[in-house]
């Protein structure tokens, strides 16, 4: 991964907890550090094979005047999202937001806040056994799209599958969507449950009928258990709906405590369930 610098960019902006700074204004300073695949640029000399940092100035000096916040870590926050949404070459975008003439009444350098996003690769489990099943997958994975921080960058066929754990329901529709985030798995358990909730599913029965269902698979290589969330998904290695889908989409993707790809696992299910059979 290579990297492109920006120091000291000034913008005169309108941000801060005074009414008159969001008034008059003042300078601030930003400096940006984004980095990127610069493989292709750098053996092929070609714009198009990296970002061109004179529109990412101008970018920034839009992103910063467009509104008035309170607070510079608001600002920075928006630089920095709105430059990885905006510059889809980026992985990682590091941004520092300097306001020198901050009211501070003693003399000072400058104050500044600090603030990164970087993309993760994830898997989400989608399963719908209510209503019209397609069409409330295809919503969810649209509501995935529009949601800020999420991308969508892959989506398996949906596949029929008998129901789970709670057998007396109707037959599921299933599949799996490779996504990329910054937001940090709590954050992104929110969104994922906030679409279920607006596609109207209830919890009633554990493993009961649902019209709409998303479960985070894998979140990177990330290990974790909180309360409200295991990653990987504790049963994903019995599933064969889970297991399947994703095989389709992705393969090779590493399951961090099983240690074997996703494809090895989906192997493995197949011998456990044809030993059941004999
Ligand atoms: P299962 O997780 O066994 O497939 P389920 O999907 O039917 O069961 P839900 O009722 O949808 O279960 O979710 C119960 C809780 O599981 C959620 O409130 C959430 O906090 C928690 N949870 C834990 N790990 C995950 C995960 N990886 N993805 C989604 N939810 C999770
Ligand atoms: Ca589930
Ligand atoms: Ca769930």
């Amino acid at each position: 991964m290579g990297h492109i610098g920006i120091r000291d960019l000034e913008v005169y902006a309108y941000h801060g907890v005074y009414p008159e700074e969001r008034e008059k204004g003042q300078t601030f300073y930003v400096s940006a550090d984004l980095y990127l695949d610069t493989w292709k640029a750098e053996h092929e000399d070609d714009l198009d094979a990296s970002v061109h940092y004179g529109l990412v100035c101008e970018s920034i000096k839009d992103y910063m005047t467009r509104e008035k916040y309170l607070l510079i870590e608001r600002a920075a926050d928006e630089i920095c999202e709105n430059l990885m949404k905006d510059y889809p070459k980026l992985n990682k975008v590091c941004v520092k937001l300097y306001k020198p003439e901050a009211p501070i009444p003693m003399p000072f350098g400058t104050v500044f806040v600090e603030t990164s996003r970087s993309w993760t690769e994830a898997y989400i489990a989608v399963g719908s056994n209510m209503g019209d099943k397609e069409n409330y997958i295809r919503q969810a994975i649209g509501m995935m799209e529009e949601t800020r921080g999420i991308q969508v960058k892959k989506v398996s066929e949906l596949i029929c599958t008998e129901p789970y754990g709670y057998t007396d329901q109707e037959t599921f529709l299933n599949g799996c969507v490779w996504i990329r985030t910054w937001l940090p798995p709590e954050e992104l358990l929110k969104r994922l449950q906030e679409i279920e909730h607006k596609l109207h599913r209830e919890r009633k029965i554990h493993w009961g009928p649902r019209t709409i269902d998303l479960d985070i698979i894998l979140y990177g290589e990330e290990v974790i258990h909180t309360k409200d969330l295991s990653v990987p998904h504790p049963d994903m290695v019995n599933r064969m709906f889970v297991l399947g889908p994703l095989d389709e989409i992705a393969g090779w993707a590493w399951h961090p405590v099983e240690h074997k790809t996703i494809h090895q696992l989906k192997e493995s299910l197949n011998e456990r369930e044809a030993e059941k059979h004999d």
